[in-house]
């Protein structure tokens, strides 16, 4: 089939690398330069609601599908009158507003943090509890905690905050941050990958490690999945991020409609790398296969690269495998992964303490 992927960063690249036995065609539409997947597909460099570009992947391509769930849902809308998208316009519509999304775990009898529409000092004024600590975020196009702000019984409360509509979450005191990546085909066929325990450093993800601890937990979050996927009509990969709380509960935090950063062990770590389960269940060539999964762990590269010397020391020690996005160092910015993976939970750990010792 050929394939349209809206933007072109490092999640369209390894979709396109997923892809070993070329069964699909694949273009990238992104506005920036020489973006990470314009590396292995054909790009075209401009903003994601050009019409005329719009009007060329309507004519001229099987499926439209995203690496980034900001991009226009207008545009969005109009060529899916043409061809399909996955996800639909309307999921994104969802996913990039975090008031729409909290409101629909709401709706589905979802847990979900306490939350609060602010639009001006006064809303802010007059739900901040000062004997609570809460963060206030923008609505739209925050990532990697980018746009949120910590509020508590200290923070001077001001128009500054409020540049742009926000949502005041209370802080959820938690035990761990896990994530759940379910995938749906366009025959219906899902399946879930195991819980996924995330750590973060400064709002940004940092580690993440299958198994997680919470496998108990798989059940619920696999019930909580199936009610998104169905609401939302859902095709393609959607990931839901969670906190687990004091009690062992899971509190959903917010989703992604896409492949996700917390999904990269996979690669490495699956028969099924969750790049390849998107396109082959928007493609709606999945066929049913028993995940067999490796106990691994992913990490970061963020603001700048890894010394040639400390990965030569972690892999005279460790089976790493190192994932380079191409991209120009700046802080905060994420430039790769190293994934490894181990026979078992406690290899897992050891590996873990080796790696962060070198690092
Ligand atoms: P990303 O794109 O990396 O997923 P984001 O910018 O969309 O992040 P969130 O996932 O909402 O934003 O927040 C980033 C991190 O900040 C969370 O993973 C968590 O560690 C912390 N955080 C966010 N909201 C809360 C909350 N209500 N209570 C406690 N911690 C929170
Ligand atoms: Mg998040």
């Amino acid at each position: 089939m050929k394939i349209a992927i809206f933007g072109a960063g490092q999640l369209a690249m390894m979709m396109v690398q997923a892809d070993t036995e070329k069964n699909h065609e694949y273009i990238v539409i992104d506005p920036s330069q020489s973006p990470p997947a314009s590396k292995y597909a054909k790009h075209i460099q401009t903003e994601y609601s050009d019409l005329k570009t719009l009007d060329e992947i309507a004519n001229n391509y099987d499926v439209a599908t995203i690496d980034f769930e900001n991009v226009d849902v207008s545009a969005m809308r109009e060529i899916d009158k043409k061809i399909p998208v996955h996800p639909s316009p309307s999921a994104l519509e969802i996913c990039q507003d975090r008031i729409n999304e909290k409101n629909l775990f709401k709706l589905l009898d979802i847990k979900t943090t306490l939350y609060y529409e602010i639009n001006s000092l006064l809303d802010l004024e007059n739900n901040v509890d000062s004997k609570k600590r809460y963060i206030l975020k923008t609505r739209r196009f925050g990532y990697d905690g980018k746009n949120q702000y910590r509020i508590n019984s200290n923070t001077s409360l001001s128009t500054n905050l409020i540049s742009s509509p926000c949502i005041l979450e209370e802080l959820v005191d938690f035990n761990a941050e896990v994530s759940l990546i379910a995938v749906r085909s366009v025959n219906g066929n899902t399946f879930f990958y195991p819980l996924v325990e995330n750590q973060h450093k400064e709002g940004i993800l940092d580690m993440s490690i299958y198994p997680s601890n919470y496998q108990e937990l798989q059940a619920s979050a696999e019930k909580i999945g199936t009610k998104l996927l169905d609401e939302m009509k859902y095709i393609g990969v959607l990931v839901i991020e969670f906190f687990v709380d004091k009690n062992n509960e899971l509190i959903a935090n917010e989703m992604a409609p896409r492949v996700h950063n917390s999904g990269h062990w996979t690669i490495e770590g699956s028969n099924v790398s969750q790049f390849s389960a998107h396109i082959s269940a928007i493609t709606n060539t999945m066929k049913s296969k028993e995940l067999r999964l490796k106990p691994s762990f992913m990490y970061n590269i963020i603001s700048k690269h890894v010394s040639e010397d400390k990965i030569l020391q972690l892999s005279n020690k460790l089976d790493i495998h190192i994932h380079d996005y191409h991209k120009t160092p700046r802080d905060k910015r994420k430039l790769g992964h190293i994934t490894c993976t181990a026979k078992n939970k406690d290899r897992l750990e050891e590996k873990i303490r080796d790696f962060k010792e070198i690092i």
